[in-house]
């Protein structure tokens, strides 16, 4: 017989994590993850990054509604801080300068940064090349994220609010019945009335085993690596330093340099390797920016970052399909809107949108949105 639950969230990243914490305390929730342990893909594989102007304006709403969980999440949520802060540092070459002015421009960005010269860029990173930055826009209130203390903190939450987190279980089957889904693993099967899609790259796959219409969900390649520092630098005090077309970016971490050729390669979901050709390109513009010689490699990754058409995250009940739940399409932003997104989603499935978050931008989230191919509705949990 199968387990009766009152939610099945598919996938254990931080977006089933978050939704999980979020509802266990009324609901009784089980997440299904495919791999043996909780935060392989995406969400292992981050830059960590919190910045509140990066993403478009619904990103960026969601980010800014998450930042009082980051600084002050509940108590015992985590052992350690979630987050430390670290500015971002929007740089521009002289032929870029109309992109920096252009994005400074933005309302939802202009309170939160300051433009500065050359000069202050480079002592804020020391490494920049003097010949290479015209301008600079700087971010004080972007931090980094322990992504591990953020996901391993929704999870134990989850569990102590007695749901349950089951490890090798890939849903191969979905049917709905008698009100209920009904999610087949190899080993078991689970119903339940409502049906969480957190599968991150694989959503619209998780759609298609219900029958439902995909929704363009697109995975998309992004490889990071580490380098060591320079030596007689230190380097750990460094802003992340963006490039305003998105072409690059290095950050410290743990001691090293991380870089990105921030490539967005589009892909079939999978376990995805980094590319010798982007490691490569990742070397060379860096490279071209700094004062760095790169020698060598220290780690090399990358993960999966999902896209709706929109690049807007997917955050509601699917309009045409009863007890249908996406949550999905969070590209490069799942960890830094993940506070916000999951409280949302969990709202939305109790059918009880609390006051602090009837402010979010819901329409935009939502599944049945226009940009999506719907027709503008919302669908509620009824
Ligand atoms: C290089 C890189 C840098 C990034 N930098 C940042 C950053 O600085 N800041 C930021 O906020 N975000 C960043 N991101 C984005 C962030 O990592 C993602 O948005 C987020 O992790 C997505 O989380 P998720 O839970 O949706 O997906 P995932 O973590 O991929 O989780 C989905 C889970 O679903 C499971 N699953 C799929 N199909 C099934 C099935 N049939 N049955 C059971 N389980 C299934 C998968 O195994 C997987 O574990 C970055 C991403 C990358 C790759």
């Amino acid at each position: 017989m199968p387990e009766i639950f009152d939610v099945i969230i598919i996938g254990a990243g931080i977006a089933g994590a978050s939704v999980a914490a979020n509802l266990a305390a009324t609901h009784k929730v089980i997440i299904l993850e495919r791999e043996e342990f909780a935060g392989f893909h995406a969400t292992g594989r981050s830059a960590a990054l919190f910045s509140e102007i990066y993403g478009n304006s619904t990103v960026r709403a969601l980010t800014r509604a998450s930042r009082n969980f980051f600084y002050e999440p509940p108590q015992g949520f985590s052992e350690h801080p979630l987050v430390c802060p670290r500015g971002s540092l929007f740089i521009a070459r002289q032929d870029q300068l109309a992109q920096l002015a252009c994005f400074a421009d933005q309302n939802d960005v202009n309170g939160w940064v300051r433009a500065i010269d050359a000069s202050e860029a480079l002592q804020l990173c020391p490494i920049l090349r003097a010949d290479y930055v015209a301008a600079a826009l700087l971010e004080t209130g972007a931090a980094d994220m322990d992504v591990a203390a953020i996901h391993q903190g929704y999870l134990r939450q989850m569990r102590s609010a007695g749901g349950t987190l089951l490890t090798n279980a890939e849903v191969l089957e979905l049917t709905r019945s008698d009100g209920q889904w009904c999610a087949r693993t190899r080993e078991a099967s689970f119903r339940a009335p409502v049906l969480v899609n957190a599968a991150g790259a694989w959503a619209d796959l998780i759609a298609a085993k219900a029958g439902i219409r995909p929704l363009g969900i697109q995975p998309c390649r992004r490889t990071a690596l580490l380098v060591d520092t320079p030596s007689g630098i230190m380097a750990s005090g460094f802003p992340m330093v963006i490039d305003i077309e998105e072409t690059f970016y290095f950050k410290p971490d743990a001691g090293l340099l991380l870089l990105s050729p921030a490539d967005e390669s589009p892909m079939e979901p999978c376990d995805v390797q980094p590319e010798e050709l982007d490691v490569a390109i990742a070397v060379d513009r860096v490279q071209h920016a700094t004062t760095l010689t790169i020698p060598r490699i220290r780690k090399r990754w990358a993960g999966l970052r999902s896209f709706a058409p929109d690049r807007t995250p997917v955050v509601g009940f699917d309009p045409l399909r009863e007890g249908f739940f996406w949550l999905a399409g969070q590209g490069g932003y799942g960890i830094q809107t993940a506070p916000a997104a999951g409280a949302l989603a969990a709202a939305l499935i109790r059918d009880d949108l609390p006051d602090e978050l009837i402010t979010l931008p819901i329409e935009a989230l939502s599944p049945g949105r226009k940009e999506l191919g719907g027709d503008g509705s919302n669908r509620r949990n009824t």
